[in-house]
Protein backbone atom coordinates (compact mmCIF):
# COMPACT_ATOMS: atom_id res chain seq x y z
CA UNK A 1 0.00 0.00 0.00
CA UNK A 2 1.46 3.25 -0.84
CA UNK A 3 1.57 4.99 1.92
CA UNK A 4 -0.18 8.86 2.64
CA UNK A 5 2.14 11.63 3.52
CA UNK A 6 0.62 13.61 6.65
CA UNK A 7 2.03 16.96 6.22
CA UNK A 8 0.62 17.11 2.51
CA UNK A 9 -2.66 16.17 4.31
CA UNK A 10 -5.23 18.59 4.32
CA UNK A 11 -7.23 19.18 8.11
CA UNK A 12 -10.51 18.49 5.89
CA UNK A 13 -8.68 15.24 4.26
CA UNK A 14 -7.40 14.13 7.78
CA UNK A 15 -11.24 14.91 9.06
CA UNK A 16 -12.69 12.53 6.64
CA UNK A 17 -10.05 9.81 7.70
CA UNK A 18 -11.15 10.13 10.95
CA UNK A 19 -14.63 10.02 10.47
CA UNK A 20 -14.28 7.34 8.10
CA UNK A 21 -13.27 5.73 11.59
CA UNK A 22 -15.87 6.75 13.19
CA UNK A 23 -13.17 8.97 15.28
CA UNK A 24 -13.25 12.20 16.69
CA UNK A 25 -12.13 15.33 14.82
CA UNK A 26 -10.62 16.39 17.84
CA UNK A 27 -7.96 13.71 17.11
CA UNK A 28 -6.77 15.39 14.11
CA UNK A 29 -6.12 18.64 16.63
CA UNK A 30 -3.89 16.20 18.60
CA UNK A 31 -2.07 15.46 15.49
CA UNK A 32 -1.16 18.81 14.61
CA UNK A 33 -0.91 19.38 18.33
CA UNK A 34 1.77 16.65 18.22
CA UNK A 35 3.79 17.76 15.23
CA UNK A 36 3.81 21.49 15.68
CA UNK A 37 4.38 22.32 19.02
CA UNK A 38 5.75 19.32 20.80
CA UNK A 39 7.50 18.38 17.83
CA UNK A 40 7.09 14.58 17.56
CA UNK A 41 9.02 12.50 14.85
CA UNK A 42 6.66 9.74 15.00
CA UNK A 43 2.73 8.66 16.02
CA UNK A 44 4.45 6.15 18.56
CA UNK A 45 5.19 9.48 20.50
CA UNK A 46 1.72 10.96 20.16
CA UNK A 47 0.91 9.40 24.16
CA UNK A 48 -2.47 10.98 24.58
CA UNK A 49 -3.81 9.12 21.28
CA UNK A 50 -5.10 5.67 21.45
CA UNK A 51 -2.35 2.66 21.05
CA UNK A 52 -4.30 1.35 18.62
CA UNK A 53 -5.25 5.01 16.96
CA UNK A 54 -0.99 5.12 16.63
CA UNK A 55 -0.60 1.87 15.25
CA UNK A 56 -3.26 2.47 12.20
CA UNK A 57 -1.94 5.97 11.73
CA UNK A 58 1.56 4.44 11.40
CA UNK A 59 0.44 1.88 8.96
CA UNK A 60 -1.20 4.69 6.66
CA UNK A 61 0.92 7.88 6.59
CA UNK A 62 4.40 8.87 7.26
CA UNK A 63 5.59 11.96 8.88
CA UNK A 64 8.87 12.15 7.17
CA UNK A 65 9.56 11.70 3.30
CA UNK A 66 12.89 12.68 3.52
CA UNK A 67 16.54 11.50 4.98
CA UNK A 68 18.99 13.94 6.67
CA UNK A 69 21.61 13.34 4.37
CA UNK A 70 24.21 15.92 5.89
CA UNK A 71 23.48 18.19 9.00
CA UNK A 72 26.50 20.87 9.02
CA UNK A 73 26.96 23.25 11.94
CA UNK A 74 28.79 26.13 11.71
CA UNK A 75 30.80 28.31 14.80
CA UNK A 76 28.12 31.15 14.44
CA UNK A 77 25.20 28.70 15.33
CA UNK A 78 24.57 28.28 11.72
CA UNK A 79 22.70 24.93 11.00
CA UNK A 80 22.38 23.23 7.66
CA UNK A 81 20.76 20.35 6.37
CA UNK A 82 20.79 18.94 2.88
CA UNK A 83 17.96 16.39 2.85
CA UNK A 84 17.32 13.56 0.39
CA UNK A 85 13.95 13.78 -0.71
CA UNK A 86 11.83 10.48 -1.54
CA UNK A 87 12.57 10.36 -5.13
CA UNK A 88 16.21 10.74 -4.27
CA UNK A 89 16.33 14.91 -5.34
CA UNK A 90 18.18 16.79 -2.51
CA UNK A 91 17.17 20.41 -1.57
CA UNK A 92 19.06 22.73 1.21
CA UNK A 93 17.64 24.35 4.38
CA UNK A 94 19.25 26.28 7.03
CA UNK A 95 18.98 27.33 10.55
CA UNK A 96 20.07 30.98 11.82
CA UNK A 97 20.80 32.16 15.01
CA UNK A 98 21.33 35.69 15.76
CA UNK A 99 20.65 36.93 19.35
CA UNK A 100 17.37 36.20 20.18
CA UNK A 101 16.33 35.11 16.56
CA UNK A 102 15.70 31.95 15.30
CA UNK A 103 15.43 32.26 11.47
CA UNK A 104 15.14 29.01 9.06
CA UNK A 105 15.50 29.63 5.34
CA UNK A 106 13.54 27.30 3.54
CA UNK A 107 13.67 26.01 -0.68
CA UNK A 108 10.93 26.23 -2.88
CA UNK A 109 12.17 24.00 -5.60
CA UNK A 110 14.77 21.42 -6.43
CA UNK A 111 17.07 23.13 -8.08
CA UNK A 112 16.16 26.45 -9.81
CA UNK A 113 15.01 27.69 -13.75
CA UNK A 114 15.78 31.14 -13.09
CA UNK A 115 19.27 31.16 -14.15
CA UNK A 116 21.30 33.64 -12.45
CA UNK A 117 24.63 33.25 -13.57
CA UNK A 118 26.75 33.63 -10.02
CA UNK A 119 23.77 31.16 -8.56
CA UNK A 120 24.95 27.87 -7.44
CA UNK A 121 21.30 26.49 -7.07
CA UNK A 122 20.47 27.08 -11.39
CA UNK A 123 23.77 25.49 -12.44
CA UNK A 124 21.39 22.85 -13.53
CA UNK A 125 17.89 24.13 -14.13
CA UNK A 126 14.86 23.13 -12.33
CA UNK A 127 14.00 19.15 -11.72
CA UNK A 128 10.78 19.67 -9.66
CA UNK A 129 8.54 21.92 -7.67
CA UNK A 130 8.65 20.82 -4.30
CA UNK A 131 5.37 19.81 -2.28
CA UNK A 132 3.88 21.87 0.23
CA UNK A 133 4.67 18.86 2.57
CA UNK A 134 8.26 19.00 1.54
CA UNK A 135 8.69 22.36 2.17
CA UNK A 136 6.16 22.24 6.13
CA UNK A 137 9.11 19.22 6.29
CA UNK A 138 11.63 21.51 6.07
CA UNK A 139 10.13 23.48 8.76
CA UNK A 140 9.68 20.95 11.14
CA UNK A 141 13.47 19.31 10.83
CA UNK A 142 14.76 22.56 11.50
CA UNK A 143 12.22 23.15 14.56
CA UNK A 144 14.12 20.04 16.12
CA UNK A 145 17.22 21.04 16.16
CA UNK A 146 16.05 23.57 18.45
CA UNK A 147 16.42 23.05 22.32
CA UNK A 148 12.39 23.02 23.74
CA UNK A 149 12.25 26.16 25.01
CA UNK A 150 13.01 27.74 21.87
CA UNK A 151 11.02 28.24 18.78
CA UNK A 152 11.36 29.52 14.92
CA UNK A 153 11.06 33.24 15.44
CA UNK A 154 11.39 34.03 11.43
CA UNK A 155 11.34 32.29 8.18
CA UNK A 156 12.80 33.50 5.11
CA UNK A 157 11.78 31.58 1.64
CA UNK A 158 15.40 32.12 0.36
CA UNK A 159 16.80 28.41 -0.68
CA UNK A 160 16.94 26.74 -3.95
CA UNK A 161 14.29 27.57 -6.46
CA UNK A 162 12.10 30.72 -6.86
CA UNK A 163 9.12 30.75 -4.52
CA UNK A 164 6.78 32.90 -6.76
CA UNK A 165 7.37 29.84 -9.30
CA UNK A 166 5.47 27.70 -6.91
CA UNK A 167 2.97 29.40 -5.47
CA UNK A 168 0.72 26.57 -5.03
CA UNK A 169 3.18 24.92 -2.43
CA UNK A 170 4.54 28.14 -0.93
CA UNK A 171 1.11 29.30 -0.16
CA UNK A 172 -0.48 26.50 1.80
CA UNK A 173 3.15 25.75 3.49
CA UNK A 174 3.36 29.27 5.24
CA UNK A 175 -0.19 28.80 6.32
CA UNK A 176 0.86 25.89 8.12
CA UNK A 177 3.71 28.56 9.36
CA UNK A 178 1.62 31.15 10.41
CA UNK A 179 -1.07 29.47 11.59
CA UNK A 180 -1.49 29.78 15.54
CA UNK A 181 -2.32 25.74 15.29
CA UNK A 182 1.10 25.33 13.20
CA UNK A 183 4.44 26.64 14.02
CA UNK A 184 2.80 30.33 15.13
CA UNK A 185 5.02 32.52 13.31
CA UNK A 186 3.36 35.84 12.62
CA UNK A 187 3.48 36.83 8.83
CA UNK A 188 5.54 39.99 9.93
CA UNK A 189 8.24 37.19 9.95
CA UNK A 190 8.32 35.77 7.31
CA UNK A 191 9.97 36.67 4.09
CA UNK A 192 9.07 35.84 0.41
CA UNK A 193 12.39 36.48 -1.53
CA UNK A 194 12.18 36.52 -5.84
CA UNK A 195 13.88 37.01 -8.44
CA UNK A 196 11.17 39.31 -9.42
CA UNK A 197 7.82 37.85 -11.52
CA UNK A 198 5.62 40.44 -11.69
CA UNK A 199 2.60 37.91 -12.15
CA UNK A 200 3.65 36.18 -8.74
CA UNK A 201 3.78 39.52 -7.27
CA UNK A 202 0.77 40.50 -8.41
CA UNK A 203 -0.90 37.16 -6.98
CA UNK A 204 0.97 37.90 -3.77
CA UNK A 205 -0.96 41.10 -3.03
CA UNK A 206 -4.32 39.58 -3.82
CA UNK A 207 -3.76 37.14 -1.14
CA UNK A 208 -3.27 40.06 1.13
CA UNK A 209 -1.49 37.41 3.74
CA UNK A 210 0.86 40.24 5.11
CA UNK A 211 4.23 38.83 4.39
CA UNK A 212 7.14 40.36 3.70
CA UNK A 213 8.23 40.59 0.08
CA UNK A 214 12.04 40.97 -0.84
CA UNK A 215 12.98 41.73 -4.27
CA UNK A 216 16.42 40.50 -5.90
CA UNK A 217 17.40 43.47 -8.17
CA UNK A 218 21.43 42.72 -8.77
CA UNK A 219 21.54 45.36 -11.21
CA UNK A 220 20.10 49.27 -11.69
CA UNK A 221 18.96 49.04 -15.78
CA UNK A 222 17.78 46.54 -17.66
CA UNK A 223 21.03 45.56 -20.06
CA UNK A 224 22.96 44.79 -17.11
CA UNK A 225 20.02 42.58 -15.32
CA UNK A 226 19.66 40.70 -18.58
CA UNK A 227 23.10 39.70 -18.16
CA UNK A 228 23.30 38.66 -14.53
CA UNK A 229 19.34 37.68 -14.49
CA UNK A 230 18.70 35.99 -17.73
CA UNK A 231 15.13 35.04 -16.71
CA UNK A 232 14.49 39.07 -16.69
CA UNK A 233 15.00 39.06 -21.05
CA UNK A 234 11.29 39.79 -21.03
CA UNK A 235 10.74 41.37 -17.35
CA UNK A 236 11.60 44.77 -17.28
CA UNK A 237 12.33 46.45 -14.26
CA UNK A 238 9.87 49.32 -14.67
CA UNK A 239 7.25 46.24 -14.36
CA UNK A 240 9.00 44.91 -11.25
CA UNK A 241 8.91 47.82 -9.94
CA UNK A 242 5.65 48.63 -10.58
CA UNK A 243 4.74 45.24 -8.81
CA UNK A 244 6.53 46.10 -5.83
CA UNK A 245 4.48 49.30 -5.20
CA UNK A 246 1.41 47.44 -5.61
CA UNK A 247 2.72 44.98 -2.87
CA UNK A 248 3.24 48.03 -0.84
CA UNK A 249 0.35 49.61 -1.14
CA UNK A 250 -1.89 46.57 -0.39
CA UNK A 251 0.41 44.73 1.99
CA UNK A 252 1.82 48.17 4.07
CA UNK A 253 4.84 45.74 4.18
CA UNK A 254 7.87 48.07 3.65
CA UNK A 255 9.42 46.46 0.33
CA UNK A 256 13.27 44.68 1.06
CA UNK A 257 15.48 45.15 -2.47
CA UNK A 258 18.15 42.45 -2.72
CA UNK A 259 21.41 43.58 -4.20
CA UNK A 260 24.49 40.66 -4.91
CA UNK A 261 27.39 42.53 -5.61
CA UNK A 262 29.97 41.04 -7.67
CA UNK A 263 33.23 42.26 -7.76
CA UNK A 264 33.66 44.30 -11.45
CA UNK A 265 30.30 43.79 -12.91
CA UNK A 266 27.72 45.66 -10.59
CA UNK A 267 29.45 47.45 -8.00
CA UNK A 268 30.72 50.56 -9.03
CA UNK A 269 29.89 53.78 -7.90
CA UNK A 270 28.33 54.62 -10.84
CA UNK A 271 26.35 51.30 -10.32
CA UNK A 272 25.14 52.66 -7.16
CA UNK A 273 24.41 56.54 -8.18
CA UNK A 274 21.62 54.67 -10.39
CA UNK A 275 20.38 52.13 -7.85
CA UNK A 276 19.55 54.93 -5.34
CA UNK A 277 17.59 57.02 -8.23
CA UNK A 278 16.09 53.58 -8.72
CA UNK A 279 14.71 53.26 -4.71
CA UNK A 280 14.71 56.93 -4.15
CA UNK A 281 10.97 57.66 -2.31
CA UNK A 282 10.46 53.91 -2.21
CA UNK A 283 9.74 52.68 1.67
CA UNK A 284 12.41 50.04 1.20
CA UNK A 285 14.95 48.68 2.23
CA UNK A 286 18.16 47.63 0.00
CA UNK A 287 19.71 44.74 1.37
CA UNK A 288 23.24 44.57 0.22
CA UNK A 289 24.56 41.04 -0.32
CA UNK A 290 28.86 40.36 -0.87
CA UNK A 291 28.74 37.93 -3.41
CA UNK A 292 29.44 34.04 -1.60
CA UNK A 293 31.91 32.33 -3.72
CA UNK A 294 30.77 29.43 -5.61
CA UNK A 295 33.27 26.90 -6.60
CA UNK A 296 33.53 26.43 -10.93
CA UNK A 297 32.20 29.76 -11.25
CA UNK A 298 34.23 32.79 -12.05
CA UNK A 299 32.61 35.62 -10.28
CA UNK A 300 34.64 36.93 -7.63
CA UNK A 301 33.77 39.28 -4.09
CA UNK A 302 34.72 43.14 -4.35
CA UNK A 303 37.42 43.97 -2.06
CA UNK A 304 36.28 45.97 0.87
CA UNK A 305 37.37 49.26 -0.82
CA UNK A 306 35.12 49.29 -3.21
CA UNK A 307 32.41 47.67 -0.92
CA UNK A 308 32.67 50.83 1.07
CA UNK A 309 32.65 53.21 -1.99
CA UNK A 310 29.47 51.71 -2.93
CA UNK A 311 28.02 51.77 0.29
CA UNK A 312 29.14 55.43 0.61
CA UNK A 313 27.35 56.57 -2.30
CA UNK A 314 23.88 54.98 -1.11
CA UNK A 315 24.23 56.32 2.25
CA UNK A 316 24.74 59.59 0.70
CA UNK A 317 21.98 59.73 -1.38
CA UNK A 318 19.68 58.50 1.56
CA UNK A 319 19.09 54.86 0.93
CA UNK A 320 17.80 52.85 3.68
CA UNK A 321 20.37 49.87 3.27
CA UNK A 322 22.25 46.80 5.88
CA UNK A 323 25.17 45.10 4.13
CA UNK A 324 24.24 41.80 5.03
CA UNK A 325 26.64 39.93 7.49
CA UNK A 326 28.07 36.63 5.77
CA UNK A 327 27.36 33.44 8.12
CA UNK A 328 27.75 30.01 7.29
CA UNK A 329 29.89 30.24 4.75
CA UNK A 330 32.41 27.97 6.14
CA UNK A 331 29.72 25.24 5.99
CA UNK A 332 28.51 26.47 2.22
CA UNK A 333 25.26 27.60 4.14
CA UNK A 334 24.77 29.82 1.33
CA UNK A 335 22.12 29.33 -1.97
CA UNK A 336 22.79 26.01 -3.51
CA UNK A 337 26.27 25.21 -2.90
CA UNK A 338 26.43 22.24 -0.37
CA UNK A 339 23.91 19.72 -2.79
CA UNK A 340 26.71 20.47 -5.16
CA UNK A 341 29.49 19.30 -2.91
CA UNK A 342 28.09 16.42 -1.63
CA UNK A 343 26.20 15.14 -4.53
N1 LIG B 1 14.89 32.90 -6.33
C1 LIG B 1 14.77 33.82 -5.23
C2 LIG B 1 15.20 33.28 -3.89
C3 LIG B 1 16.47 32.46 -3.79
S1 LIG B 1 18.04 33.15 -3.60
C4 LIG B 1 15.48 35.12 -5.54
O1 LIG B 1 16.08 35.21 -6.59
O2 LIG B 1 15.37 36.04 -4.74
C5 LIG B 1 18.09 34.35 -2.34
C6 LIG B 1 19.09 35.46 -2.67
O3 LIG B 1 20.45 34.97 -2.67
C7 LIG B 1 18.85 36.06 -4.05
O4 LIG B 1 18.94 37.46 -3.96
C8 LIG B 1 20.02 35.48 -4.84
O5 LIG B 1 20.33 36.24 -5.97
C9 LIG B 1 21.11 35.47 -3.80
N2 LIG B 1 22.26 34.62 -4.15
C10 LIG B 1 22.31 33.56 -4.96
N3 LIG B 1 23.56 33.05 -5.03
C11 LIG B 1 24.32 33.83 -4.24
C12 LIG B 1 25.71 33.81 -3.90
N4 LIG B 1 26.53 32.88 -4.35
N5 LIG B 1 26.15 34.76 -3.03
C13 LIG B 1 25.31 35.69 -2.52
N6 LIG B 1 24.00 35.75 -2.81
C14 LIG B 1 23.51 34.83 -3.67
Amino acid sequence: MVMRYLLDTSDEALHAWLSERNLPAYRAEQIRKWIFQRRAGTFEEMTDLPAALRKELAGEFEIWTSRVAAHRKSDDGTEKLLLELGDGERIECVLLRDGLRRSICISTQVGCAMGCVFCASGLDGVARNLRAGEIVEQMLLLARLLPEDERISHVVAMGMGEPLANLDALLPALDEASSPSGLGISPRRITISTVGLPPGIRRLAEENKGYNLAVSLHAPDDALRQELVPISKNIKLAEIMASADLYFDRSGRRLTFEYVLLAGLNDSPDHARRLAKLLRGRPALLNVIPYNLVAGLPYQTPSPQAEREFRNVLEQAGINLQFRRRKGHKIDAACGQLRRITS
